[in-house]
């Protein structure tokens, strides 16, 4: 649909803020240059000496080392927008970027916040309203109710009883794989609760819990949306993201190996639907487990992932630009039709751990060798002479291939995880060298458990 001239001035920008750091800090500022876009990078005094930071247009520190008082600092990041004169904010993963009250700020402070509405953020980062309005929007989700549980004992041994165990106590505001805690049998029912409840409390600052069926051998199964601000969305594939330690994700791939399309296409449709009728503007994640060949929705990320790449890759769109345009009004400019995923894409998570204790390993990054070649992409801020901060999440890097098929992909990473050095820390490397020799993980369609199971063999063994 082309741009009235109107759509086409609409929240217009040329300077972006990014309120983050490490490699999506790196990742935003190359998409905004290659849009003719001004940046604006930030830094706590631990990351004064980020690379970013000297190829953005103005690099401001913002606060200490402790992440509360610098990226999660609202008032300084407005302040440092203003200073710089950005006119919008991009907020990357983490940190503020699923906070509403910001998202709020920023608007009220006359700047485009780079993704959905706050309205929209607050709906969805309640894992209880989001299964609401994706019930109501047709999406299929996990059994069980799509309200908050009772403090009534007696009610809540129904609700349990009417799901089947074993379910699952889920905090409504939690994340990150946090606040959840599976129950196996009744007798361990209400102290679940009340642990569940305390760790909520304390951690999302909400005791409000909601129970679910707890499916014991699920993939986790992802669709990226993309959407405008004139009722326009698109799926952009689907990915799987099934390999996790302690429900964190390890290794992603694009598309999940072995869904024939008509199986996954009227979900992907239903992700479209829900975002028009909620009128989600952004891109967003709409994340599914998937067992015994059914669909079920587990929670909607608002905002860019991790994981985005590979999606990137088979799809061939740039989702952080298309973020941005639509950020500045513009129509999408692609439509379903468009929209053709090719081969397949692996990424790998390098974080600076130990790869046996998974502790993290700060210090120095004395060399560095990072792989180069066709189908290989690599995401990172750290250079030779970087120093890890203790601060920060583990995650120093991302190494994406892409290949034409799932095995050729995996061949790519093999290669791409040979070629890649990092000394001076420990990193979670050698680790991945292994996982991407095993034959099950070859095979694809391994569950969410699996990588927890071949690392306990691997103990054992
Ligand atoms: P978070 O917001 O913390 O990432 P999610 O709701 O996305 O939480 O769940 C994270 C992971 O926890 C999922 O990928 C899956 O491994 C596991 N999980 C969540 N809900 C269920 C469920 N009902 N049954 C089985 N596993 C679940």
């Amino acid at each position: 649909m082309p741009e009235t001239p109107e759509q086409s001035a609409a929240g217009r920008f040329d300077t972006v803020l990014i309120a983050n750091r490490g490699e999506i800090a790196a990742r935003i500022q190359r998409a905004c240059r290659e849009l003719g876009l001004k940046t604006v990078a930030i830094c706590s005094e631990a990351d004064r000496q980020a690379p970013y930071g000297k190829t953005a247009d103005s690099f401001i520190c913002i606060g200490p080392s402790t992440v509360a008082k610098s990226y999660l600092n609202q008032d300084a990041i407005l302040l440092a927008a203003r200073l710089a004169g950005a006119g919008a904010i991009h907020p990357g993963y983490g940190f503020l970027s699923e906070n509403a009250a910001f998202a709020d700020a920023v608007e009220k402070a006359g700047l485009t916040f780079i993704g959905p509405t706050a309205s929209s953020i607050a709906t969805m980062g309640d894992k209880i309203s989001a299964k609401r309005a994706m019930m109501t929007a047709g999406v299929p989700c996990v059994p069980g109710p799509d309200t908050a549980l009772p403090d009534d004992p007696a009610t809540i041994e129904c609700i349990a009883l009417e799901i089947g165990f074993p379910v699952i106590i889920k905090a409504a505001g939690g994340g990150g794989g946090r606040g959840m805690r599976v129950v196996p049998k009744a007798d361990f029912l209400h102290e679940a609760i009340a642990l569940t409840r305390e760790e909520a409390r304390k951690a999302f600052g909400s005791p409000s819990l909601y129970m679910e069926k707890f499916l014991e051998h699920p993939r986790h199964i992802e669709i990226q949306v993309i959407c405008d601000d004139h009722s326009n969305a698109v799926w952009l594939g689907h990915r799987d993201c099934s390999m996790q330690r302690r429900h964190q994700k390890v290794v992603e791939e694009a598309p999940a190996a072995g869904i024939a399309p008509d199986i996954i296409q009227p979900v992907g449709l239903a992700c479209v639907q829900a975002c028009l009728q909620i009128g989600y503007r952004g891109v967003g994640t709409f994340e599914f487990l998937y067992e015994d060949g059914a669909f079920y929705f587990i929670e909607m990320n608002t905002r860019l992932q991790v994981e985005h790449p590979v999606t990137e890759l088979t799809s061939g769109v740039d989702i952080v630009q298309a973020q941005i345009r639509v950020a500045q009004g513009h129509v999408l400019d692609l439509s379903q039709g468009d929209v053709s995923c090719e081969g397949h894409s692996f990424e790998c998570r390098i974080n600076a751990e130990d790869p046996e204790s998974f502790l993290p390993s700060a210090g120095v990054v004395t060399h560095l060798a990072l792989p180069a070649g066709p189908g290989i992409r690599v995401d990172t801020h750290i250079h030779a002479g970087y120093k890890v901060s203790p601060y920060y999440d583990s995650l120093i890097a991302k190494l994406i291939v892409h290949a034409p098929t799932r095995a050729q992909a995996m061949a790519r990473m093999r290669e791409a995880l040979a070629g890649t050095e990092v000394e001076g820390i420990s990193t979670n490397i050698p680790f991945l060298r292994a996982l991407f020799e095993d034959g099950a993980f070859a095979q694809g369609e391994t569950d969410i458990h699996y990588l927890e199971q071949w690392l306990k063999l691997r103990r054992a063994a």
